[in-house]
């Protein structure tokens, strides 16, 4: 029998925002000890990634490690904050030998809490790894960097997993690692066991991929070492609810995972700017239990079947019929 599903969430989806406009935030700030109690209060959360150094300075892993305990959360990766002003012209490309120094230094030190709390993988978001205008970078020296950066935290970590999140823009205008196929290219040339992709479907979606054969690439390359979903309108990274704009290839994405017999955390990555984010959090957590149920119904003989001759009505047909006989 297949194991129970277990649900996570990104620790920041408990945050309040700020934006450009509401630039003093979207709601009081909250420390990490609440947002941890905000988690514990969803229905079916089990596991959070949690950013590092804490967003209270003060905070001890002590004093983290007793509010996960009394939610009963356990911690899935540790997502070093490689991305801050400091950064601002990247932690792995940065052109100041000094700034890459304190990434790889911080990012140690994200490894030693993943090995303290557990955890599975370090999640490496290299968001200001990139450019914003033509002429700006080498780009020949600016991807040796990222690869090399990342591999050289690997080889100091060979006991640990590092996953690199892709992402196409934001912060910078051009990221770096925007996509599957070059996050890809770049692991292969690193040559490393213990480097691999975590997928955020949003991302994937609005970078005009289609995150199921994303997904199925990254399985390929043995690479997909984790994955997290929300929904956008795929012109930026809107973070909204899971399933709320997308379920069909939402569907299509599990789909593709459950084929593969691929087991592992469904994460949440959503950023409930103006939602209350317990309740942001059950919603998508329901639909993807639609999705869960919809899956043991689906027919997956007769879809690989309708597959095998692209017969696309029917093939669309037995996904819709069991994924929106599935919602209740
Ligand atoms: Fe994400
Ligand atoms: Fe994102």
């Amino acid at each position: 029998m297949k194991a129970k599903q277990k649900y996570g969430a990104g620790i920041w989806h408990f945050a309040t925002y700020v934006d450009r406009y509401a630039t003093d935030g979207y709601g009081p700030s909250r420390g990490l000890l609440e947002m941890i109690d905000l988690a514990g209060q969803v229905d079916d959360l089990s596991v959070v990634d949690i950013n590092y150094p804490f967003v209270d300075k003060s905070l001890g892993l002590d004093d983290v490690e007793k509010a996960l305990q009394r939610n009963n959360l356990s911690v899935i990766g540790i997502t070093p904050e490689i991305y801050t002003r400091q950064f601002s012209k990247g932690a792995f490309t940065n052109p100041d030998p000094g700034i890459r120094k304190l990434a790889n230094e911080m990012v140690n030190d994200a490894a030693n809490v993943v090995r303290r709390f557990n955890a599975n993988y370090v999640k490496l978001w290299p968001g200001q790894d990139g450019w914003d205008y033509p002429f700006q970078v080498d780009h020949k020296a600016l991807w040796k960097l990222s690869v090399d950066g990342i591999a050289e935290l690997a080889d100091q970590n060979k006991d640990l997993n590092f996953v690199i999140e892709y992402k196409p823009r934001e912060p910078r205008a051009h990221m770096s690692y925007d996509s599957v196929a070059r996050t890809l290219l770049a692991i292969e040339k690193m040559g490393l066991p213990n480097v691999g992709i975590l997928l955020d479907f949003g991302h994937s979606l609005y970078g005009g991929e289609s995150p199921a054969d994303a997904a199925q690439l990254a399985i390929d390359y043995g690479r997909l070492f984790g994955m997290d979903v929300n929904d956008n309108f795929r012109s930026w990274d809107d973070d909204l609810i899971a399933g709320s704009v997308h379920p069909i290839e939402l569907f299509e994405f599990f789909y593709t995972l459950r084929k593969n017999n691929w087991e592992g955390v469904w994460q949440l990555d959503q950023f409930p700017f103006r939602e209350d984010p317990v309740a942001t959090a059950n919603s998508a957590i329901g639909f993807l239990k639609t999705i869960e149920r919809a899956l043991d119904k689906l027919d997956f003989e007769a879809l690989q079947d309708a597959q095998n001759r692209q017969d696309a009505v029917t093939a669309l047909n037995i996904a819709r019929e069991a994924l929106f006989s599935s919602y209740k």
